[in-house]
């Protein structure tokens, strides 16, 4: 997803695409659920810039750099790099994305430390 759109325009702007999403976000879901205000008691919605504030991610893009085969697995960013006992894990990595491929490339490389 490209998260440009979030970023511009004044707080206003903001508030009304995030309304926009969360309407058709509901919308949607109720093509699958019986949904109704009388049902929703509470929505919150969080955009890229909830996840830019609250984890630090850089404007709020999730899951790394975007997969595509030149990107993904043994194609993207190696553990290994050519600095001496520089290593890479987490989001966009190989194996990369989600907390299981982030935990796995982490896995990975203290294996390789650990069999030097
Ligand atoms: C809303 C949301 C929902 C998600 N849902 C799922 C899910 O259901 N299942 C799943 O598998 N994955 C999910 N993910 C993805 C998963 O959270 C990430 O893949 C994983 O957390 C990435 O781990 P990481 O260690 O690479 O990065 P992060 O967890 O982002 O850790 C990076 C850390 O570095 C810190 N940092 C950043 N810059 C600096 C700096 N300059 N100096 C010092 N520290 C810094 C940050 O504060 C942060 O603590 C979700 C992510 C989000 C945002």
């Amino acid at each position: 997803m490209n998260p440009t759109p979030w970023w511009q325009g004044d707080q206003a702007s903001y508030q009304a695409l995030k309304a926009k999403y969360t309407k058709e976000a509901i919308e949607h879901l109720a093509t699958y659920f019986h949904l109704n205000p009388e049902i929703i008691i509470y929505t919150e919605a969080a955009t890229p810039r909830t996840f830019a504030r609250y984890t630090a991610r850089d404007r709020g893009v999730v899951g790394g750099i975007g997969q595509r085969i030149p990107t993904f697995g043994p194609f993207g960013f190696a553990n290994r790099t050519p600095i001496k006992n520089l290593w890479l894990v987490g989001d966009s990595t190989h194996p990369g994305e989600g907390t299981a491929g982030v935990s796995y490339s982490a896995l990975t490389v203290v294996r390789q430390i650990s069999e030097n």
